[in-house]
C-alpha cells in the first residue's frame, strides 16, 4: 500500500541523494513515475508536494487523469507513445519525453501544436532502447522546432551498468544538450541518480525511489 507518510520519508532521502553529489536538490526537478502503481501513487504525489508525474503507457496516464482530473499536477509522457495514441494525450500532457521519430513530431505538430517536448536520445546504443542515435539528435530536434514544437531539451535512458560505463553516457547527453542549445537534460533513474546529476542533470525521473517496488504485473506489460 502506497502512504503519503512513506512517499514523503522516500522523497526526503532522494533528495538527501541528490545533495551528495554537491548539487542543490532544489535545482532537480524531481519527476514521480507513477508508473505501475495504483491511484494512491498519484494521490501520494500529489500530497508530498510533487508536482511533475510521469506514465509509460498512454491508456494508463488517461485512465489515471480521469480519475483525478481536479488535482494540480503536470503530466509527463515516458514511455513510446503510438501515434493514434496522440489525440487522447494531448489535452492532458504537459511534456512529451520520448520524442523519437519524425511520425511523432508531425502527429504532436498537428494534435497538440507548440507541445513541450524531449528528444529521446539512445546513448548506451543497446537494440532495446528507444531513442535516436547521439549523431541524429540534432536533426530531430531541427525538425520538431521546425514543426513549431517547444523543443525544452534531450531525455536518456541509460544502461544498467557501472559507474564508468554509465557515467560517460549521462555525459554525452549533457553535451548535446549544450551543444544544441537546449535546457532540460532529463536523465537518471532510481537506480543511478546520483551520477545522472553528478552529470547535470536537469529532471530524474524516480519510480522506486519515490514508491517501492511496483507490483508484479506491470513488468509483464513491458
Ligand atoms: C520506469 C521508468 C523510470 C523509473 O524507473 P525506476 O527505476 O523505478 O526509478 C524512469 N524513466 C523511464 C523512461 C521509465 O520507463
Amino acid at each position: 500500500m502506497i502512504v503519503p507518510e512513506d512517499v514523503a520519508e522516500r522523497l526526503a532521502t532522494a533528495r538527501q541523494r541528490i545533495a551528495s553529489t554537491g548539487v542543490d536538490p532544489a535545482a532537480v526537478t524531481i519527476l514521480a513515475v507513477t508508473k505501475g502503481h495504483p491511484i494512491e501513487a498519484i494521490d501520494a504525489a500529489a500530497a508530498v508536494g510533487l508536482s511533475e508525474v510521469g506514465e509509460n503507457y498512454a491508456q494508463e496516464l488517461v485512465a489515471k487523469h480521469a480519475e483525478r482530473p481536479d488535482l494540480d499536477l503536470r503530466w509527463h509522457m515516458i514511455g513510446h507513445v503510438q501515434t493514434n495514441k496522440v489525440r487522447s494525450l494531448a489535452p492532458i500532457e504537459a511534456m512529451w519525453q520520448s520524442v523519437e521519430r519524425p511520425s511523432l513530431v508531425k502527429e504532436l505538430a498537428k494534435r497538440a501544436p507548440g507541445a513541450a517536448v524531449l528528444v529521446q536520445v539512445n546513448v548506451s546504443g543497446e537494440a532495446s532502447k528507444s531513442g535516436v542515435a547521439p549523431d541524429a539528435a540534432g536533426e530531430l530536434v531541427e525538425r520538431a522546432q521546425a514543426a513549431g514544437l517547444d523543443v525544452r531539451g534531450l531525455m536518456t535512458i541509460a544502461e544498467a551498468a557501472p559507474v564508468e560505463v554509465v557515467g560517460p553516457q549521462f555525459a554525452r547527453l549533457r553535451g548535446l544538450v549544450d551543444r544544441l542549445g537546449l535546457a532540460e537534460c532529463s536523465m537518471g533513474m532510481s537506480g543511478d541518480l546520483e551520477v545522472a546529476v553528478a552529470e547535470g542533470a536537469t529532471i530524474v525521473r524516480l519510480g522506486t525511489a519515490l514508491f517501492g517496488p511496483r507490483p508484479g504485473a506491470a513488468g509483464l506489460r513491458h
